[in-house]
């Protein structure tokens, strides 16, 4: 299997190459050159497979022959050593809890896998006889994507980690998962805003002299390592959908996704045209509504991020959507039948935290809030069917947020607790570019 970069049809890399790069050189999204579709008999026989032999069946295609077998099948099992229940809520909707990782948050599965598979390919490239120039991974972070970027490359061998995050703008929990680990993972703790280290990122990967003298490659949801194992869930959900629903009853589930980058609902449409049985795809979206309004009258205008109290999906111009462009052969006709989106107010997901937690004994985070609503708005015209919405973060993640409106304190998950104890080590540095790039140029 091959990718060829969005902006340019022409282009062939392999799955090592379009991971190491991240991005093409012409700024294009990599994308497969085709898309595989499973048999029969994998639908057949789901019940009865592990999680890992579903994972591995599922990626396989897409990794060619760039890992082998054993390797492939030890970095599925390291992907996905934690749960993924399906638990009811309402009597037609269930959440699909993707927070059990080590970050709480479903960045953990394109994290990990990502950063084993990079690991790998730097290890091969060294015994090749490479230069040894350790790679670097360079990423600015709001907030979930560094700390299970720093969890998913700790310790990996060969790969260092700078992370970029915004002083006093990130929560406390998300502040220690970055900040304690140590090894190869070191955290600049910047005074200005995400987008001021987001800037001073893209500064780094255009400067002439860090090409010279280091190997830097971002870890950013673009990334087809990051992207594409986000698929695994949506088959694990399938699996423990047939058995709630055994037989031929089981009619396939409406599917609503939290949605910021358009990553994790685009992995969910690859597994419907690798054959997952759905009944239609929600993007769950909050006051950033580039993609409602997209599909609702066929012209694209981004916009700028507008903060809201779901800020993982803070996104005005999301990166993936030209992905799912593509999947449907940029037939917008063809993609309203399948997917429908819809934007959530602040004020309605505040509600709706309230509600679960009051009328349904299920307490969701702000994201998971969005992806509920979402599901009903769409089962108010669809009546007869249900549904699952992704559950994207553990609601203590966004306590600030959650406790003021449910008017109690969340426990700490036994995953939490331990990190409260810890010493946070990071160095302030000012939002100017100049500062990231000697810190760079000295650290190693
Ligand atoms: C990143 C994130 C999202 C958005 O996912 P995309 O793939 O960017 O659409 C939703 N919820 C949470 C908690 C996140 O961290």
């Amino acid at each position: 299997m091959n990718y060829y970069s969005l902006n340019n049809p022409s282009t062939r890399v392999t799955f090592k190459e379009a991971t190491i790069q991240g991005q093409a050189p012409d700024k294009g999204l990599y994308f497969p050159e085709s898309i595989p579709t499973l048999p029969k008999q994998f639908f057949d026989n789901i019940g009865s497979m592990s999680r890992e032999d579903i994972a591995y069946q599922v990626i396989r295609p897409f990794t060619g022959d760039t890992l082998p077998e054993a390797e492939l099948r030890r970095i599925v099992a390291e992907t996905i050593n934690f749960d993924f229940p399906l638990v009811p809520v309402t009597a037609n909707s269930w959440a699909l809890e993707l927070f059990h990782g080590p970050t709480l948050a479903f960045k953990d599965v394109g994290a990990r896998f990502m950063s084993r598979c990079l690991g790998y390919f730097v290890r091969e490239n060294n015994a090749a006889g490479g230069n040894h120039r350790p790679v670097t991974v360079l990423v600015a972070t709001s907030g979930d994507t560094g700390g299970a970027v720093a969890s998913g490359f700790y310790d990996v061998e060969g790969v260092n980690v700078v992370i970029l995050y915004p002083s006093g703008k990130v929560s406390s929990v998300q502040e220690l998962q970055l900040t304690t680990l140590g090894k190869n993972i070191s955290a600049l703790e910047v005074d200005g805003s995400f987008d001021d280290c987001q800037q001073m990122v893209k500064d780094a990967f255009m400067d002439p002299v860090l090409k010279n003298q280091l190997f830097l490659t971002s870890a950013n949801s673009i990334n087809v390592a990051r992207w594409l194992p986000q698929q695994f869930y949506y088959f694990f959900a399938w699996q423990q959908w047939t058995a709630l629903f055994p037989g031929a009853a089981a009619a396939p589930p409406i599917i609503s996704v939290p949605s910021g980058n358009f990553g994790n609902i685009c992995a969910g449409l690859m597994a419907y045209r690798a054959g997952l049985p759905v009944n239609h795809f929600i993007a769950a979206c909050n006051a950033n509504d580039t993609i409602p309004l997209f599909l609702a009258t066929g012209q694209y205008r981004s916009k700028l991020a507008r903060p809201t109290l779901s800020n993982a999906m803070d996104v005005g111009n999301p990166s993936n959507f030209v992905r799912i462009l593509e999947i449907f052969g940029k037939e917008l006709p063809e993609l309203k039948q399948i997917l429908t989106a819809y934007s959530i107010s602040d004020e309605e997901t505040v509600a709706t935290i309230k509600d679960l937690n009051t009328n349904h004994h299920y307490l969701p985070d702000p994201h998971g809030a969005v992806g509920y609503l979402a599901l009903e708005k769409y089962r108010t015209n669809h009546p007869d069917s249900k549904g699952i919405f992704l559950e994207t973060a553990h609601p203590v993640k966004f306590y600030d947020t959650v406790e003021p409106v449910i008017g109690e304190k969340i426990p700490l998950p036994p995953s939490v607790a331990p990190l409260l104890n810890k010493q946070k080590h990071s160095k302030k540095i000012a939002a100017h570019y100049e500062e990231l790039k000697d810190f760079l140029l000295s650290y190693r």
